[in-house]
């Protein structure tokens, strides 16, 4: 892609104001505006958006309280970013039981979590029959839990093992309870930088066809990009033409979530992340780009607080999830966390409205009058962790006390 040179200053200006109303922008278009457009005014078109699209809710930002649920670090793919997984022969292999992942949705239940976003490695035994009897298993119990999980990478993996084809393998685990996808591993979607850090992963275009038979089968999902890796501007842009191609077509990407690269204890170490105002352009092109996405959630477990309070200023909605649990992203060295009152605090301090919301972003609670904020303490952010007092980390994973 090659952006248009020859924009001048005025040419800008009006391509800001077009997308700003909701016009649609061509990738040529965003491109030089995620280059050369004055970052406060890319801010300023993408909150307009925002406030145009949410007309009448605009005032409200959005969280919602889940669990990430790892169940196994072994995977054979190997992704060079990655800082979470073991190769399938290692003595750091793990794998957590039925009962153990149980007790862990009991809890989400038990601090007012709705969601559960289960995650692990692409173990080389696990096809689509361990999913099966774990949603399966999860949803008996729990059947106010919504699973928001996996993505077409596991797809194509558990498929693979389990020799039936994708479209069979999300049936099946569609049938067995997994309500939506999470959009995992579309990391760098076109060719070269996903190639330079995720070799032994299904291509982009691969990714995407899965995630688009999953919507004509009423799967919906939401869509992320890793940033930071060693791509260039172009291909971030690319990354996102190709998600607007497909939503075009389904309408099923719930939301876009762009977070940033971890650098330590993986495989390229040292390469440098995204910068927070590459960031924050990210945040308010893909607002003004993604026209047909209806969410854009800002990450702050990656980028910190500060800077995911300040995105809901550059086109975000959603600061995404309390998660009482996650140890991938971590793993790579991301330690910001936080609690429910301080998310609550945050969104207020930037202006906004509190509300949590369900995996389809309905209000459960508007916290319209402070008096009647939540008050319980434990819905924290953990590393490794169970979240209730008494509970005990896995031994390969090192508990972090948050509070
Ligand atoms: S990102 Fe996922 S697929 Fe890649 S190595 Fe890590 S666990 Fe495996």
């Amino acid at each position: 892609m090659t952006e248009n040179a020859d924009l001048t200053p005025s040419d800008i200006a009006a391509v800001l104001d077009r997308a700003a109303d909701g016009g649609r922008i061509t990738p040529e278009e965003a491109l030089a505006l995620y280059r050369h457009a004055p970052l406060h005014a890319l801010g300023a078109a993408a909150d307009a958006a925002r406030r145009k699209r949410y007309a009448g809710t605009e005032h409200i930002a959005t969280y919602i309280i889940e669990r990430n649920i790892n169940y196994t670090n072994s995977c054979v793919t190997a992704c060079k970013f990655c800082a979470f997984y073991a190769p399938p022969k290692s003595d750091k292999v793990w794998t957590r039981p039925l009962d153990d992942i149980l007790r862990r949705c009991a809890e989400t239940v038990e601090l007012g979590g709705t969601q559960i976003m289960f995650q692990g490695g692409h173990h080389p035994d696990y096809g689509v029959e361990y999913y099966e009897e774990h949603f399966s298993a999860i949803k008996k119990e729990f059947p106010q839990l919504v699973i928001h999980s996996l993505g077409a990478s596991e797809v194509e993996h558990m498929s693979r093992i389990s020799g039936v084809s994708a479209e069979e393998a999300i049936r099946r685990i569609h049938a067995a309870g997994l309500d939506s996808f999470a959009g995992a591993g579309a990391e760098l979607l076109p060719a070269r930088p996903r190639r330079a850090i995720a070799p032994l992963k299904e291509s982009g275009e691969r990714w995407l066809e899965i995630m688009e038979l999953a919507h004509n089968l009423g799967v919906e999902s939401t869509s992320t990009m890793l940033m930071g890796t060693g791509e260039t501007n172009a291909e971030r842009i690319e990354h996102l033409r190709m998600i607007r191609d497909v939503q075009d077509r389904t309408g099923g990407f719930r939301a876009f979530i762009p977070y940033t690269y971890q650098p330590e204890n993986n495989h390229l170490k040292g390469r440098t992340q995204a910068t927070i105002f590459e960031y924050l352009r990210m945040i308010s092109i893909a607002r003004l780009f993604l026209d047909n996405v209806a969410h854009i959630q800002g990450s702050w477990l990656t980028t910190g607080k500060e800077i995911g309070q300040l995105s809901l200023h550059y086109g975000a909605d959603d600061l995404g999830s309390i998660m009482l649990e996650e140890n991938v992203v971590s793993s790579a060295g991301a330690k910001h966390r936080s609690n429910r009152m301080e998310i609550i605090d945050l969104i207020r301090k930037a202006g906004r409205v509190p509300a949590q919301r369900t995996t389809t972003y309905e209000h459960i609670v508007v916290h319209d009058d402070p008096a009647n904020d939540p008050v319980d303490d434990r819905v924290v952010s953990h590393l490794s962790s169970t979240a209730i007092e008494g509970g005990t980390a896995h031994p390969e994973l090192k508990l972090l006390d948050a509070r």
